[in-house]
């Protein structure tokens, strides 16, 4: 069997292990420590407006996080992207609040915001304004921020990005990750940069920053002993793994333009094949880190699904994936509102992910040619 292509995997840069030696050298073992504070600095300086970020220990515990510091509390109701990894929704039942899903729209697959309208008009309808959006800048592509900024300020609604997928990205030339009152980072083994397992919380002050990191170190009060006045969480980012986070902020910018290379790749290849779209920007307010290169194959024109090329990808050893399949069609959330038509159900059907690596070189890049096209020309 040839080696696994991966849908995409950790890229080191080379000075990773120089950092983490460092915290080795001077026992900073502990979830805090130089290398946490240097990460935290790499990333405020790189995100490169008046933020402050504070790193975790997931792009998950970042959400939960924000939802403790947007207040919100059992029973309230949080309108979230439907389409997108669970992560994004799961936060808001640990805190007993409710998901209340939105449709995205064709152009970004990200948040429509007439659905979002729709669905605030409604819910302050019934006497229940929402507490919190959370907007998601699927596989790197910014969301439409202008609109959604707009909603959410016209209704005061505290706006939460989660940029999980999107560092890097950015829209009207800003940066992902600094257009919410809070966003969120993973720093997970397959995202833009990897701490191995790891996220961030970005905030709009230096208070909010500390009260997250507070909350993060178990909500300890200032006293010699043990005393606590408020729930606290075990969140914080190892001071090793952020040694890691430090090394991959060095290359960060030449991965993006290896996973952006990968998207011009996909549109090389499919270029002259009907029924088959290469997701990517609308126009020039959009900059994605094309995280993930997708596609989406419409059957009534190609006679093959993205089901058919996964299968036949995965039989030469190459991952492929379907696209996120929608909060609002997952068993465990059958029962949440949903705003919207059907067009991420339908993305969801016909859009498949393919290896997106910054670290595919030139030898797996002609087996996934020849792999596609064999299967198309068949
Ligand atoms: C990866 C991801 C998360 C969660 O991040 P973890 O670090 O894995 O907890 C949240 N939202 C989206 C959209 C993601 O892709």
């Amino acid at each position: 069997m040839k080696p696994k292509i991966w849908l995409s995997s950790p890229h080191m840069g080379g000075n990773e292990e120089k950092y983490v030696k460092e915290a080795f050298d001077t026992n900073w073992i502990a979830p805090l420590g130089p290398n946490v504070v240097s990460f935290e600095t790499d990333l405020e300086k790189y995100l490169d407006e008046d933020v402050f970020v504070a790193s975790l220990s997931s792009g998950t515990s970042a959400l939960h996080l924000a939802l403790i510091l947007a207040d919100v509390q059992n029973d309230d109701g949080v309108l979230c992207q439907s389409m997108t990894f669970s992560a994004s929704a799961n936060p808001i039942v640990y805190q007993g609040a409710t998901p209340i899903f939105i449709d995205s729209e064709q152009q970004t697959w990200n948040m429509c915001p007439n659905a979002l309208k729709e669905a605030i008009k409604d819910q302050i309808s019934k006497g229940k304004k929402p507490k919190a959006i959370i907007v998601v800048h699927l596989y790197g592509m910014p969301a439409k921020m202008d609109e959604i900024t707009k909603i959410a300020k016209k209704h005061e609604i505290i706006l939460i990005e989660d940029a999980a997928e999107a560092l890097g990205s950015k829209y009207k030339d800003q940066r992902c990750g600094t257009f919410g009152d809070f966003a969120i980072l993973s720093f997970n083994g397959n995202k833009i940069i990897t701490t191995s397992g790891g996220g961030a919380i970005v905030t709009k002050s230096k208070a909010l920053k500390e009260k997250a990191i507070f909350l993060a170190t178990q909500a300890r009060d200032a006293a010699p002993h043990y005393q606590h006045s408020e729930i606290g969480y075990n969140y914080r980012m190892s001071n090793v793994l952020a040694g890691i986070g430090r090394g991959q902020m060095e290359v960060i910018d030449k991965h993006i333009g290896l996973r952006r290379s990968m998207n011009t790749f996909y549109k090389d290849i499919f270029k002259n094949i009907e029924g088959v779209r290469v997701f990517y920007e609308l126009n020039q307010d959009y900059f994605s880190n094309h995280w993930l290169s997708c596609i989406v194959i419409d059957k009534t024109v190609t006679g093959f699904s993205r089901e058919d090329l996964r299968l036949h990808l995965l039989k030469h050893n190459i991952e492929s994936r379907p696209l996120w399949k929608p909060m609002h069609l997952q068993p465990v959330f059958k029962k949440a509102s949903y705003y919207g038509g059907n067009i991420s159900e339908n993305l969801f059907e016909q859009g498949l992910c393919l290896p997106s690596g910054s670290n595919l070189g030139n030898r797996e890049k002609a087996i996934i040619r020849k792999t596609i096209l064999e299967y198309i020309n068949h």
